[in-house]
């Protein structure tokens, strides 16, 4: 499988899908992530707050993949912001991984109520800087936040994670991305493998094109040009979700899919999240 890659906005180029690991226990991680990898996955989205930093930290260093073939995402959890607390957490989850960089590192969440996330940025300007993440971004940063983030950073953020996927798409976010050359990666992009893959409209494309539902909605992503993270832990599965390059939906099937929003979030909403503030 070759997975094409994106161009992020300082140039790096980051495969347009990933692996996620969230709610993956850490040994199991070693495992999920040495069989994604043995499946063509060469880009990983950990987090501090996973606990699976070790894990994953593991697979990759029994891999025996270059590293310079690997696309290594992690984030800072809400606790840690503030310059000097990131710098810290920063070094700790290196440690974990036991790698000398990140490729991408990434503010969880903004955290309004602890109103830190300029500093915190730029303490990753820093790590940006002594290249020990080859690109920064954000994750869960609605547009009054990241225009604020913009205005009072000097690095554009390379990528914004956010909930997205049919049931959540996200217009205006993708187009503030659009206009800074920010990469709109989506988190939970199979709405958790919940309702949405027995949504009527999804199953009958899939239907069509002998494909499975994930796929198709992994499909509508790519397309979109989004940057995709499907997790799972079964190995049928992990494959299921890269066996994407062999086909394409038309626009009748798109259109279908981009009928079926209606801002259902799956997750909390970042405007009023404050988890470890
Ligand atoms: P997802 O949309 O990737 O769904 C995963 C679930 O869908 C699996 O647990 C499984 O139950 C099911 N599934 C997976 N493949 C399937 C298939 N082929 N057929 C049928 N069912 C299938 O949800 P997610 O794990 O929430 O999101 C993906 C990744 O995004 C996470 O692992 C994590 O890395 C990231 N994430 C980030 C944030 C954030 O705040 N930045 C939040 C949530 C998730």
């Amino acid at each position: 499988v070759s997975v094409p890659f994106i161009t992020l906005n300082n140039g790096v180029e980051m495969p347009q899908l990933g692996f996620g690991v969230w709610q993956v226990a850490d040994d199991e991680a070693t495992k999920a992530v040495g069989t994604a990898l043995e499946a063509g996955y060469r880009s990983i989205d950990t987090a501090a707050i996973y606990g699976n930093e070790e894990g994953t930290g593991k697979a990759i260093a029994s891999s025996g993949i270059a590293r310079d073939e690997l696309f290594v995402t992690t984030k800072l959890w809400n606790s840690e912001q503030g310059y000097d607390s990131t710098l810290r957490a920063f070094d700790e989850s290196l440690s974990k991984l036991g790698l000398d960089h990140v490729d991408l590192y990434l503010i969880h969440w903004p955290v309004p109520a602890k109103d830190a996330y300029v500093d915190t940025y730029k303490a990753f300007e820093k790590i940006y800087a002594d290249g020990r993440a080859k690109a920064i971004g954000v994750s869960n940063f609605p547009t009054d936040h990241l225009e604020r983030l913009l205005g009072e950073t000097s690095v554009v953020p390379a990528v914004n994670q956010i909930e997205l996927h049919p049931q959540l798409q996200q217009s205006a976010s993708r187009a503030l991305h659009a206009k800074h050359d920010i990469a709109t990666e989506a988190w939970s992009p199979l709405g958790q493998g919940k309702g949405l893959l027995e949504v009527p409209t999804i199953v009958a494309i899939a239907q069509k094109h002998g494909r499975t539902p994930a796929q198709v909605v992994l499909r509508w992503h790519l397309q979109l040009g989004n940057v995709v993270i499907p997790k799972s832990v079964t190995p049928s599965r992990i494959q299921e979700n890269i066996d994407v390059f062999g086909f394409e939906l038309d626009a009748d099937d798109l259109a279908a899919i981009t009928a079926l929003d209606e801002g259902k979030r799956l997750g909390p909403d970042p405007a009023g999240f404050n988890l470890g503030a």
